[in-house]
């Protein structure tokens, strides 16, 4: 962190900056050149509260060095990370995932058949919710423990790995019993209590951004996972709200190569929800791909006309098999497998 004094800082002011940053426990380290005087804090950034030190008279600027995130930064590792789920790789130069399932599992036979069909069509991991954040209370919540048993019967059947969110830390134990990889959704992007939760599961975290959030908070939404000693997270695009209306959000895939330059960490679009409208979805996931997403998450319903929840963003399965090749096409454009 380095402090810039006002040029007409007084001798009596520098000497108070520079006790406030001694009082944190570290050292200061004062500059002086013809027009004014910098103070530098040696030591770890952390322990200094900077906003304590932006009102002091004779301050003009506090200006962090330090990024606010030591585990997610791509500096931490070296390396892009590979997250592994149940045998499939996502990240790095692995192919690219298709994570494709319902928004909700709705019935037994509803997610079967259509774990079958996803699989036919390409996808690797099955996704679908047993656990649903809606924004009314009146509206399917999801089928709970019974949900997790049909996903994991589809899993069984198929061998495509769940993924599936969780909403409550109380539910961890039951989830884990079930799922392979933990979601969390975007209103859950700073439940921290939960972060903490999940970052102490065995199981890998993909994790939504809050349609409000910020890239560098959904990184320190991460990194509480990643403090908890849980290394395996997902970090995942699904649209942010603007001012646009023809869309239900707006899809950020500046974030892709933005994620991949800030973290280690491997990076998922959603542009089902990012989207919101079924027809637009095929572009923005080959957008996603061009763009470098490790994997994409699509929701797929067999009848989404009649679905529980986000019917009219959700793909048939015949479309997502004719995805299939473009999404392969651009992947390969690239330099990459899907
Ligand atoms: C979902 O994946 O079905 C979902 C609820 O996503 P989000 O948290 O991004 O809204
Ligand atoms: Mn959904």
């Amino acid at each position: 962190m380095i402090i810039i004094t006002q040029p007409t800082a007084t001798e009596e002011q520098i000497e108070q900056i520079v006790a406030r940053v001694q009082a944190f426990g570290v050292e200061a380290e004062v500059s002086r050149s013809e027009s004014r005087v910098i103070v530098g804090v040696v030591g770890p950034e952390e322990l200094v509260r900077e906003k304590l030190l932006a009102n002091m008279p004779g301050v003009e600027a506090v200006v962090p060095v330090a990024k606010p995130y030591n585990l997610a930064s791509s500096e931490a590792r070296g390396a892009a990370s590979i997250v592994d789920i149940c045998g499939v790789s996502i990240g790095c130069d692995s192919a690219v995932a298709l994570i494709c399932g319902p928004c909700s599992v709705e019935s037994r036979e509803q997610i079967l058949s259509l774990a079958r069909k996803v699989k036919d069509a390409g996808a690797r991991l099955l996704r679908g919710g047993a656990f649903k954040p809606r924004t009314s209370p009146y509206s399917f919540q999801g089928l709970r423990e019974e949900g997790l048993r049909f996903l994991a019967e589809a899993r069984n059947e198929t061998g495509l790995p769940v993924i599936t969110e969780i909403m409550d830390a109380r539910d961890l134990p039951m989830v884990e019993r079930y799922a392979d990889c933990l979601q969390i959704g975007a209103r859950n992007m700073q439940n921290f209590s939960l972060l903490k939760e999940v970052g102490r599961s065995h199981l890998p975290v993909l994790l939504k951004r809050g349609f409000s959030a910020t890239l560098d908070e959904l990184i320190m939404s991460a990194e509480y996972i990643l403090s908890e000693g849980n290394m395996n997270v997902l970090l995942c695009e699904r649209g942010i709200r603007t001012f646009e209306t023809a869309t239900r959000y707006t899809l950020d895939l500046s974030a892709v190569p933005i994620l991949k330059a800030k973290t280690h960490l491997p990076v998922v679009v959603d542009p089902t929800h990012g989207v919101g409208l079924r027809a637009f979805v095929p572009q923005m996931s080959l957008a996603a791909v061009a763009a470098g997403a490790d994997a994409i998450m699509l929701e797929v319903h067999d009848t989404p006309d009649v679905a529980k929840s986000d019917g009219q963003q959700a793909l048939v399965p015949e479309t997502l098999s004719k995805l299939l090749p473009r999404l392969r096409a651009v992947a390969n454009a690239i330099g990459r497998d899907l």
